[in-house]
This record gives C-alpha cells, structure tokens and sequence, in this order.
C-alpha cells in the first residue's frame, strides 16, 4: 500500500464553483473573496476577517499594521516554519528565538521571559547588542494544539508585547481556561491579529491563501489597506460592482489579494472544516490506541482542555530505544510506501539565522535535542482507516525490526 503525507479533501462543489467563478468572467477580488471573508470571521468569532493570497501575508500584514520598526525585537519560538520569523525580518526586526516544551514542541514562555531578560543583561550574542526593546510576540499552535492563551497574555502584558498569532495549524482549534471553563475559539480575541493558512495541505486550502482576522477596526483597515498597493478604501471597492475607475494611494502596499478562484475552494472547504477536523481526530485516536504500546515511540499530547485540529501527528522517536536514528527511520518510512515530514528543523540551526545573528545550538536545547527525534505521520480527512492500519503495522514492525 502506498500512503501519502497528504491529500486535499476536494468535492465536487469546490470544483464546480471554481468552473462556475471561470465560467463568470470574474477572476481576481470580488463577491467569493467578500463572502469567504464573511463566513470565515463568522467561523472564529471575529468582527473582521481579511483575505490574502498567503498565510506568510497575513503575518506580514499583521506585523506591518503593528507597526514594527527597525532593530525592534520579536519573540518567535525557534520550533516553527520559515514564514514566522522572515517577516520580522522584512522590516530589518530582530527575531529573537525561542526555545519549546519537550512535549508539545510549542513555545516555552519561561524560556520567552528569560530571552527577555537576556537581551536586558546583554547575554544575547552580539548582533543583539543595539536590540533596546521587544515590540511582540509571534506564538505558533504547532500542529495545532494551542498554548494557554491567559499564559501568553500575561507574558505580553508585563513586558507591553503585542502579540500576533501564527494559526496556520489551528483552524478549527480552540482552548478552555480552567479557571472559568469557558471555551474561546483560536481567531476570537486570542491574540491582536490571528493569521491563518489555506495551503494546499492546511486543514482548510484555497490551494494558496490566507486569512488576517481580528477584533480592531484600526488594524483590519490597514491591513486591508497594504493588502492591495496601499490603496485606499474607496479605491479597493473598483472590485466590486458599482467601483469607479479613479483610485488613490495612499501608502506603498503591497499585492496580496486572494482571487475569486481560489475563494471558490475556501467557500465549500470552511463548512466542512468541522467535519473533516472530526476526522482526523479520530484518526489520531486510531494512531493513539494502537501505538500507545509501543515503547520506541512517544505520541504526541492531547488535551481535554482543547479542541485540536489534528493538523500534524508528530511522534517522537525514543532514540535511546532504537538502534537507527530518525533519519533512517524515514528512509525506512520511505521504502515502505509512507508519506512523512518533520516539523520542523529549528531555525536556530538554519544557516541563516546561525550566521547572522550567531545562535548556537545550546542556547536552545530542548528544540536541537527533540527536533533528531520528530516525525511527523500522515493525517488528513481523505485518508482511509486501511491506510492508518497500515501506517500503523510499518512502524510497530520498524520498532519491532530495531529495537536495541
Ligand atoms: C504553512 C505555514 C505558514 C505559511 O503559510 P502560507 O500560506 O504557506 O504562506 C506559516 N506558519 C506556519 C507554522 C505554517 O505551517
């Protein structure tokens, strides 16, 4: 059997609405993009929701309308995808990394806190020598499990971060504070800025896309905005049906407008998104029950106070256990037929964050020890229980072949 890392779970809505939006003659901004933008903030709870082409623009736009200036620092956890740091980079910002928990490999906030004070007691390396102040934070729901929101904030609120929020896994994702058990949606008030993913292997696609949702008026209009070359507002509306052929700039934006074709997938994949999160649920429940005994391997957490979005399944190789390391692991994988990832190589031990801003493995060393360790196993919501069982019997018999 062979079974991918992953597979978009298309019907035929999403294709006849694609064929329907050619078929209008309408195929940049309009109508699907407005209602895309309606139903999403709808979804998370948030008065306004801004569409762009990617998630790594709804970050970029998000930071943009922070207004982030240069040698300014950013908390971003090392354990995480290029886009989260690159766009502190884009306004010469200072990413300043973070270690993560061993166990659900998100950001460490005491870890956080202590590169704050560093940086305050100059035990930083030395490009961080002219770094005076922290201006955010960029916390990521890796896999989709999300942090403690109260923890967060309460970090942002001592040290006056703002925080913008890396939901690229956490559609549909939520967290229940014990305290008052009250549920909050990832999107509704979790941060100042939500920026979430609709590529193609996001647990919602547009193939490529993106959504900036948030509960300021201010911040929704900028980034809406710089969205679009900077123009202004009433300018933006040449999209709809009554526009005008006049526009103004009044900021130089940028070009990250989602087109109707892509919005056409995003509007018959969201009322779905429950239902294919509910999937791949319970497809981690299958991965849970019959690999929990297996004791070459960690699974990953769960949590009865979150709702997860099952975006990724990473497990954690027992290399104490195991007489291959998790690279041959994967080879293995490999010749086996089945689709794997590793979220993710820290940036840290990129070669350009080591050689520009001189980190050095140990300053992180949950992430540089646990990151030899991860592999991520295929879930998604096309994905057959058959093709699970067989996930499963390759790595018990892997475990089984190499057990030290
Ligand atoms: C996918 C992803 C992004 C970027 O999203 P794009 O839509 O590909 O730009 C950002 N952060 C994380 C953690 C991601 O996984």
């Amino acid at each position: 059997m062979k079974v991918p890392f992953f597979v978009p779970d298309l019907g035929e809505p999403e294709i006849e609405e694609v064929v329907t939006t050619l078929r209008s003659g309408w195929l940049t901004t309009g109508r699907r993009v407005r209602r895309l933008e309606e139903m999403f903030a709808a979804a998370v709870g948030a008065p306004f929701a801004v569409a762009v082409n990617s998630g790594t623009a709804a970050l970029h736009l998000a930071v943009e309308a922070l207004g982030l200036q240069p040698g300014e620092a950013v908390l971003v956890p090392t354990m995480t995808f290029a886009a989260t740091a690159e766009v502190v980079r884009y306004f010469h910002g200072m990413p300043l990394l973070v270690d993560c928990d061993p166990v659900t490999t998100n950001i460490n906030l005491e870890d956080a806190e202590r590169k704050i004070l560093d940086l305050k007691a100059g035990k930083l390396p030395s490009v961080f020598s002219k770094t005076v102040s922290v201006a955010g934070i960029i916390p990521v729901h890796v896999g989709g499990l999300m942090l403690n929101i109260d923890s967060v904030r309460d970090l942002s609120s001592r040290f006056n971060l703002w925080i913008v929020e890396d939901a690229a896994h956490a559609f549909p994702s939520a967290w229940r504070r014990a305290s008052d058990q009250a549920w909050q949606f990832c999107g509704n008030k979790t941060a100042a800025v939500s920026c979430f993913s609709f590529y193609a292997n996001k647990t919602m696609t547009t193939g490529e896309g993106g959504m900036a949702v948030t509960d300021d008026g201010n911040l929704a209009e900028r980034m809406r905005l710089m969205s679009l070359h900077g123009l202004s507002q009433d300018s933006w509306m040449r999209y709809s049906d009554n526009g005008s052929w006049d526009y103004k700039i009044v900021a130089p934006g940028f070009k990250y407008n989602l087109t109707d074709i892509a919005a056409a997938l995003g509007i018959h994949q969201l009322p779905k998104a429950e239902e294919m999160r509910q999937k791949r649920e319970r497809l981690a429940q299958l991965y849970t029950k019959s690999l929990e005994d297996v004791e070459e391997i960690e699974l990953p957490p769960s949590d009865a106070d979150r709702i997860h979005s099952w975006h990724l399944f990473p497990i954690k190789l027992r290399l104490d256990r195991l007489t291959i390391d998790r690279d041959a692991f994967i080879r293995e994988l490999k010749q086996a037929e089945v689709g794997c990832s590793v979220h993710w190589r820290p940036l840290h031990l990129h070669p350009y964050y080591e050689n520009t801003f001189g980190w050095k493995p140990e300053d992180f060393p949950v992430a540089t020890a646990v990151w030899k360790r991860l592999v991520s196993l295929p879930i998604f919501s096309a994905m057959k229980e058959a093709e699970a069982e067989y996930v499963v019997a390759t790595i018990r018999n892997l475990c089984a072949r190499y057990r030290r």
